[in-house]
């Protein structure tokens, strides 16, 4: 993509009104825009980044048989008084809204209700199960704070994940897979080494649901990290007993601040019972199915890159999830021979396939790089005049600044 044709500009100056480091730097480098506090909107090298999150999640949904579905955002308010979640008083980030004849809806924050009815249509029998459908859906929380950025807005798309299984042994087996699944994605986009598996509150059915957080200044919550064991427990749960029973002494444990990039839910039978998500077991009798809920926020995801592998220039994305693996930024001036140079090497790096961003404007350089920074792609490949005589490049790594000379060819063999 030539930058010339990208119609959002970067900005030198931090948003005003944000207090977010994943907010400030998203805003400034023009990948989101802020509607009103905790509402943002994607802008092309946000949606890009954010599609490429998405991607990995799905590719893990699918990898543990997960099915992909979309279900809808407005809400029957009859389905949800039946599990007590309809009032104010019960759930506290509802956005409702109402019919022309005046009848109550609600825009979803969640979708354990609705999937558990729809299910009723396809779940009959032992030999229906297991099922796992997934979807990448717009959620609505009339948040409290949102002070977090992108982290924390009032309308987000979330992975969310429910499992159907006929028995405890068969839903545990797949929420084992689950775990491995999640830190696989984490690890894909950045920041395994800094994702723990959490024992956080369980809620009705368990006495602990799981929680992946990862450990940065700018996380809401608070963790307790066992470095031997690589888990975590939040502090919510961090009590003499569960340390007990865990098997874990205090002094062991070290304190951080930290996000929830995700979050796995046992269900147990709560909602197919209240639902009647019944199916016949080999003996025809009629039994709840099990089930499990396990949701991941890709632009928390986003935020959280943002907010732990930046530095003082700007965004630096891992390969993963970068909108373009090259920003190639054009010395020349229109019209003369480093432009075309850098002309020729965008045309045969994209016929290749690669993602390139390409600075073809007319600007200083040290405005160019500034803003190369900024964007924070993986690599930049500079096209000078020393590039037209020797046809190598500057190759810098915007994480560790590395600077390597590389001929044509074998740029473009790296790059492809
Ligand atoms: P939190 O305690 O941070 O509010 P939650 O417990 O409400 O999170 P879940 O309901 O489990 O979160 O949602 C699943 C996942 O969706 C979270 O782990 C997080 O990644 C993401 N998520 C939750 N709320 C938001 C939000 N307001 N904005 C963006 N992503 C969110
Ligand atoms: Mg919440």
């Amino acid at each position: 993509m030539k930058q010339s044709k990208l119609f959002t500009k970067a900005r030198r100056e931090a948003p005003a009104d944000e207090v977010s480091k994943n907010a400030q730097l998203l805003i400034r480098a023009g990948y989101v825009h802020k509607e009103m506090a905790g509402v943002y909107d994607f802008l092309p090298l946000g949606l890009k980044t954010l599609n490429n999150v998405i991607g990995i999640i799905r590719e893990e949904m699918n990898a543990i048989g997960g099915e992909e579905v979309l279900l809808s955002s407005l809400q029957d308010p009859e389905l949800w008084k039946k599990t007590k979640r309809w009032g104010d008083e019960d759930v506290d980030v509802w956005f409702k809204t109402k019919l022309k004849n005046d009848a109550e809806l609600g825009l979803g924050f969640t979708h354990e209700e609705p999937i558990t009815r729809l299910m009723r249509d396809h779940i009959a029998s032992y030999k229906d199960l297991p099922r796992y459908a997934y979807q990448f859906q717009n959620k609505f929380r009339n948040e409290t704070r949102a002070k977090s950025g992108i982290m924390r807005s009032r309308e987000f798309i979330m992975k969310d994940l429910y499992s159907f299984n006929r028995d405890e042994a068969q839903f545990k087996e797949f929420y084992e897979q689950a775990a491995e699944a999640y830190l696989r994605v984490f690890t894909r986009a950045g920041i395994g080494g800094q994702t723990y598996r959490t024992f956080a509150s369980g809620g009705s059915f368990s006495k602990f649901s799981d929680e992946f957080q990862t450990v940065c200044e700018a996380g809401e919550d608070l963790i307790y990290i066992h470095e031997g064991k690589k888990i975590a427990i939040n502090e919510e749960v961090c009590t003499d007993d569960v340390l007990a029973d865990l098997g874990i002494k205090k002094e062991e444990l070290r304190q951080e601040k930290s996000i929830e990039v995700g979050n796995i839910f046992p269900l147990g039978t709560k909602y197919s019972a209240a639902l009647g998500l019944t199916f016949k077991n080999a003996d025809g009798k009629d039994e709840p199915v099990w089930m499990g809920s396990y949701g991941i926020g890709p632009a928390r995801l986003m935020g959280t890159i943002v907010e732990l592998l930046s530095d003082e220039r700007g965004i630096v994305w891992p390969a993963s999830v970068a909108p373009f693996a090259v920003h190639v930024v054009s010395l020349g001036k229109p019209g003369d021979e480093v432009a075309a140079l850098a002309d020729g090497l965008y045309a045969e790096l994209s016929e290749k396939g690669v993602a390139v961003l390409y600075d073809d404007r007319d600007l200083r350089p040290g405005e160019k790089f500034a803003e190369s920074d900024l964007l924070g792609m993986p690599a930049r490949v500079v096209v000078g005049k020393d590039a037209v005589a020797t046809d190598t490049f500057e190759v810098v790594d915007r994480k560790t600044g590395t600077v390597e000379k590389v001929a044509r060819a074998a740029l473009v063999a790296r790059f492809s």
